[in-house]
């Protein structure tokens, strides 16, 4: 069995709290035959320029740094809040274009998208785009070739591939590392998780940050911080939105893990966020060394 080479990194001492947003609307969901659609998008009614402005604010109290990761969809019709966010001292990467799952495009699609939204959030932003997010989690393994394509695309890290059943292969490393694809270095940070069920559990974010207690989460956090594995958190601005509109006909995952626990996020958030300050990605990959 022969994959890329791959180097553990991990951050001497404790390891920081990372905060990460994927800037997207409410419709943006994988896998449904009729929100997926992009050439439906411009006809739902956009939260977004409400949702994510109200989500800055809340970064502002603490002076938290994110790493947001804006689809090329939403940076071509919100330059302004991608300024915004930029001015407020976050991080600007890319969600891609159309939020399409990587393993369900060939790399030359996977290409196409990439180029794409990298050239629309420039085009917002007025720099290049250095750090990647694919949708739903969809670099499924350090085998998958949109590692390369990334990296001949001239971004330098990734922050898309976990070791949670279904979505990663169990044998992804839970930490960050570097992994040598055929088209350079790329390094790789994956999400928090923590056990649950017998199994790896997402806990960094989206329905397990609304649903599990906040014991848990913490003790999930303390145990990646502690090996110093930076802990990853991520939050999209829809979960936040108390006028959500109702998504009729999405499939039970998607809807649990759209809509479960959403009531009580806003003040567990606040809560989580007056406990220290996150730092964005790119900090956290400062200070990472090999293993
Ligand atoms: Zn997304």
């Amino acid at each position: 069995m022969s994959g890329p080479a791959i180097t553990p990194l991990r951050t001497p001492g404790r390891a920081p709290r990372v905060l990460t947003i994927d800037a997207e609307d409410w419709f943006h969901v994988c896998g449904d035959d009729y929100y997926s659609d992009p050439r439906r998008w411009d006809a739902f009614p956009s939260r977004f320029e409400r949702t994510f402005v109200s989500l800055l604010d809340r970064l502002d109290r603490g002076a938290h740094r994110a790493t947001v990761f804006f689809l090329g969809w939403i940076a071509a019709r919100h330059p302004d809040l991608v300024r915004e966010a930029a001015r407020r001292g976050h991080e600007i990467a890319l969600h891609g274009d159309l939020h399409r799952r990587a393993d369900e495009l060939s790399p030359e699609e996977f290409r196409e998208d990439l180029r794409r939204g990298a050239e629309r959030l420039e085009k917002a932003s007025g720099a290049r785009a250095e750090l990647y997010r694919a949708a739903e989690w969809s670099i499924r393994s350090p085998e998958d070739p949109a590692l390369s394509v990334l990296a001949a695309e001239r971004f330098r890290a990734d922050a898309s591939m976990t070791s949670m059943p279904p979505l990663g292969r169990p044998e992804n490393l839970l930490g960050p590392h570097r992994v040598e694809t055929a088209s350079g270095p790329l390094v790789e940070v994956p999400p928090l998780t923590g056990r649950g069920f017998g199994r790896r559990v997402p806990a960094g974010g989206s329905w397990a940050f609304r649903v599990l207690s906040p014991e848990r989460v913490a003790l999930s956090e303390a145990s990646y911080r502690d090996r110093g594995h930076p802990a990853v958190f991520t939050f999209h601005p829809w979960e936040f939105d108390p006028e959500h509109p109702p998504m009729e006909g999405l499939a039970a995952v998607t809807r649990l893990v759209h809509f479960a626990g959403r009531r009580r996020l806003p003040q567990r958030f606040d809560a989580w966020l007056s406990e220290e300050r996150c730092v964005s990605l790119g900090e956290a990959i400062a200070e990472l060394r090999a293993a």
